[in-house]
């Protein structure tokens, strides 16, 4: 790999990844990911990884004030898309600086599926690496808070082999009191750290009678009062 100024890398990525169009871009460096469990850590995708890049796209306002099943779906689904393309470019622009990138899929596919438990798990999990990088912080509801953005992000992630510094961890934002996501669930699939997807998935993953998927329930994410990001309180 040709040699390339370090001092100066971590910003370098950043705006690459931002000027194509991810509202949040954070680093986090491997050793960052001590508590990956075994198969799913960066180096276990990559072996010569060195540092994530973790970048998000916020949904539309809009998306969350709509009866989740079609409309929120789509929404959904193209911002996935939208992730996997920032991922797919910023891996080709990182790797105009001469280093090797691999970029991550957002969502699916995955391999692992744990089919008693109805339990899925991404190549790399993107709300760990989030809050590894410093985008946010794991809300009760298990989705990640951003105090700009709220819970409404779609996150993606690309490897490399650059050595990057950490970004620093984001601040707590889930108010002591608060536990609304937990009381909003039907399902009762949350206990504020975890959710049990045995309980989630039937109730809210479905198909219509045309055939096409939809979600039938996001309220875990509409009902939060940080859905959109630490809002300023009225001028006094
Ligand atoms: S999507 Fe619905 S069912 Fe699933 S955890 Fe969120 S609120 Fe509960
Ligand atoms: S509803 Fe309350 S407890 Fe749940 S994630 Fe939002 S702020 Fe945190």
């Amino acid at each position: 790999m040709a040699a390339r100024p370090e001092r100066f890398m971590e910003s370098t990525v950043k705006k690459i990844v931002l000027e194509l169009g991810a509202d949040l871009c954070g680093l986090a460096h491997i050793e960052s990911f001590s508590q990956a469990p075994p198969g799913f850590h960066p180096a276990d995708i990559f072996s010569r990884c060195r540092s994530v890049v973790v970048l998000a796209k916020r949904l539309p306002r809009g998306a969350g004030e709509v009866n989740p099943r079609i409309v929120y779906n789509r929404a959904n689904d193209l911002n996935i898309l939208e992730v996997d393309r920032l991922a797919y470019l910023s891996a080709l622009a990182i790797e105009n600086l001469g280093a090797t990138a691999v970029p991550l899929p957002s969502d699916s596919p995955y391999d692992y599926w744990d089919e008693a438990k109805s339990r899925g798990r991404g190549v790399l999990s993107m709300r760990h690496s989030a809050v590894l990088a410093g985008l946010g912080r794991l809300g009760r509801s298990t989705l990640v808070l951003n105090r700009q953005f709220g819970n409404m992000l779609t996150l993606g992630a690309v490897l490399t082999d650059l050595d990057l510094k950490s970004d620093p961890p984001a601040e707590e934002l889930c108010p002591d009191n608060c536990g609304l996501c937990l009381k909003a669930c039907p399902s009762r699939a949350l206990d504020g750290t975890t959710v049990d997807q045995q309980r989630c998935r039937p109730h809210t993953y479905g198909v219509n009678a045309r055939g096409f998927g939809v979600v039938n329930c996001n309220l875990c994410r509409t009902g939060c009062p940080l859905s959109l990001g630490v809002r300023p309180g009225p001028a006094s």
